[in-house]
């Protein structure tokens, strides 16, 4: 999980260096305000620790849904030839 904090000049999305599940870590980690400078427009700015927001990787869930998906289809499969079989 990234935490990232949005631009509020650019709006483009900073990547913070610490790596934490909740925000009251974070706080105790960083500080409830901390100064980030963005690496896009280097625009300087104050924060809290309410600005950050946790950026889920889509891609490795989609892959254990299809996953899952592909598993349990060929489970039902398999099941239904062996029984069809066996009659
Ligand atoms: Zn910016």
């Amino acid at each position: 999980m990234k935490l990232v904090v949005t631009c509020r000049k650019c709006f483009s999305t900073n990547r913070l260096k610490e790596v934490t599940s909740d925000r009251y870590r974070l706080s105790q980690t960083i500080g409830e305000n901390f100064i980030l400078k963005c690496n896009k427009c280097s625009f300087e700015n104050t924060y809290s620790v309410n600005d950050v927001h946790a950026e889920t990787g889509a891609l490795p869930s989609v892959l254990i849904l299809v996953s899952l998906i592909i598993i349990g289809s060929t489970l039902v499969f398999v099941k239904d030839y062996v029984g069809i079989n066996s009659w």
